[in-house]
Formats: structure tokens, C-alpha cells, sequence
């Protein structure tokens, strides 16, 4: 048996056990050498962020439960999509594949940030008072069904083989946990790892309170989009420890961190606050 199908035959275990075992690593990496002092405490934040994770996935599985897999599924028994024009050899149409996803996700995460009321929903994300483990799977659920079609509309396009599908989507759920964890990395293999792979430090700038800075750093797995698009933000202006986490005016623990603010947030008050256009940093002394 080969890997690809070795992969396909574990498929779920392999997803599993792939998540699991990266909140406990990134949990504990988390006590062990932290990179912030947290605002609120893990208790209230994991049990909330969590249960909407629950819900997302329960929601997922009964508005689309043949999932990304069943796309690629059925792209691949019809020969749909780019790859399938072209003669393609199969690893590298599975590696082209899994770069293109990529891509598509970064152009999405743009798009969220730059349509106000896509940005209604992905404010969920970024309301999060803190960064951690956890803040990687909060997502409002309709952000999730959006992001989902995207997707599906993506697969469709590529006609993405389905080990691919598996693999980016193994890749996105780890790379997620990983790059939003509270954890200290060595700078040396935090700048060498940025050539390739989104790291921490990187992607907590796109938590920044801070306009130009949460208007940076789109990238989810691979940092190249943001270097060629000149969204990247090397360090933020006040430091890994000063930045402020979070949106302006955003701070009330019932409306930010517990289950049913969050589930309501998309519908509150106004859209102000940054939207793509608003690049300009204005000092603020409100939160
Ligand atoms: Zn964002
Ligand atoms: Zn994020």
C-alpha cells in the first residue's frame, strides 16, 4: 500500500488524532513557554471557543455532508477541472493542488477582511481578547458554510485530486493551531521558518487591535502570498508583548468570549472599524 492510499484508508483516525494531538502539544507548549501573559483565563475562553468548534462541525456535517472530500470525490470520477486537462504527473498535480487551496484561503481571508459584511462575520475570529490554540478554530458558522462553498467552488476549479484535499485540509487545521498558538519560538527558527511556513509571531500581528497591522499578514500556511502581495508585516509596533490582541471597543467577556455573544456578534452595532480600505493608523486611546 502507498502513502496516498495509506492516507485515504485512515483518512478520519489520521484527522483525529492529528488535532487532538496538536491541542495537547500546543496547549502544553503554551504552560511551558508562553509568549503573552493572557487577559482572560484559559477556562472561560477554551470551554467557549471550543463549543463553537462542536457546533461548526455539526453544522458542516448537516448542511454539506459529503464534505470537501466528497467534491474531490466526485471531480475526480469525472475528470473535472484543470488538472484533469492537462497530463499532469499525480504528485505533482497533488502538490500544485495543495498550493492553489493555499492561495485560494489567502485571497478568502482578503476578501473577509475587505467586503464589511463578510467582515461582520470574521469579526468573531478577531474578537478573541486573546490568542491561543483555540483562537485558530473560532469562526462565526456562517463564515464556516462561506468558506466551505469557496471551497468547493476552488476543488471544482482544480479538479484538485482527493489526497490533496485530504492533505490541505490535515495542513489548514494543524497550521491553524499552530500559528495561533501562545507560544515562544527560538527568533532564529521563527525567521527561518517565515521564508515557508506562517509561524506565531506572524500571524498574532493579524490580531492586532491596530488597523494596518490586522490588515496584514492574510496568510494561513504559506507565507509567500503576503510577501508577493506586500501584505506582510514583519514585527508590530509595539512588540509580541505591548500589542493589544483583539478589535477596538470590543472587550465586554459576555459579548467577545462567551458562546452566545459570539453566535450574535456578526449582528451587532455598526460596521466601523477596518475594513480594507482603512489602512492608516490613527493613535487610539479607547479600547
Ligand atoms: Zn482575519
Ligand atoms: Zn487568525
Amino acid at each position: 500500500m502507498d502513502v496516498t492510499e495509506w492516507i485515504m484508508a485512515n483518512e478520519k483516525s489520521l484527522r483525529s488524532s492529528i488535532f487532538f494531538g496538536m491541542l495537547i502539544i500546543m496547549g502544553l507548549w503554551e504552560v511551558i513557554s508562553p509568549r503573552r501573559t493572557r487577559v482572560l483565563t484559559r477556562l472561560l475562553r477554551w470551554t467557549n471557543n471550543l463549543a463553537l468548534l462542536v457546533l461548526n462541525i455539526v453544522i458542516a456535517r448537516w448542511v454539506f455532508p459529503l464534505a470537501a472530500v466528497g467534491v474531490a470525490a466526485y471531480v475526480e470520477s469525472n475528470s473535472l477541472g484543470l488538472m484533469n486537462v492537462y497530463e499532469i504527473p499525480f504528485a505533482v498535480a497533488i502538490i500544485l493542488s495543495v498550493i492553489a487551496l493555499d492561495f485560494v484561503i489567502y485571497l478568502q481571508h482578503v476578501l473577509v477582511h475587505a467586503v464589511p459584511i463578510l467582515w461582520r462575520l470574521h469579526r468573531v475570529h478577531h474578537a478573541d481578547p486573546d490568542i491561543d490554540v483555540t483562537t485558530g478554530l473560532r469562526f462565526h458558522p456562517i463564515e464556516i458554510v462561506l468558506s466551505l462553498l469557496i471551497k468547493f467552488a476552488a476543488i471544482l476549479v482544480l479538479g484538485a485530486p482527493v489526497i490533496a484535499v485530504v492533505i490541505f485540509e490535515i495542513l489548514l487545521n494543524a497550521g491553524a493551531m499552530f500559528n495561533h498558538a501562545n507560544v515562544r519560538l527560538p527568533l532564529w527558527l521563527d525567521k527561518l521558518l517565515r521564508w515557508v511556513i506562517v509561524t506565531p509571531d506572524m500571524h498574532r500581528i493579524h490580531h492586532s487591535v491596530e488597523d494596518e497591522e490586522a490588515n496584514s499578514n492574510f496568510g494561513f500556511n504559506l507565507t509567500w502570498w503576503d510577501r508577493l502581495f506586500g501584505t506582510y508585516t514583519v514585527e508590530p509596533r509595539h512588540g509580541h508583548g505591548g500589542m493589544k490582541i483583539g478589535i477596538h471597543h470590543y472587550n465586554v467577556p459576555k459579548q467577545v468570549s462567551w458562546l452566545h455573544g459570539i453566535l450574535i456578534l456578526p449582528f451587532r452595532k455598526k460596521i466601523g472599524g477596518y475594513t480594507i480600505n482603512r489602512r492608516n493608523w490613527v493613535e487610539s486611546n479607547e479600547d
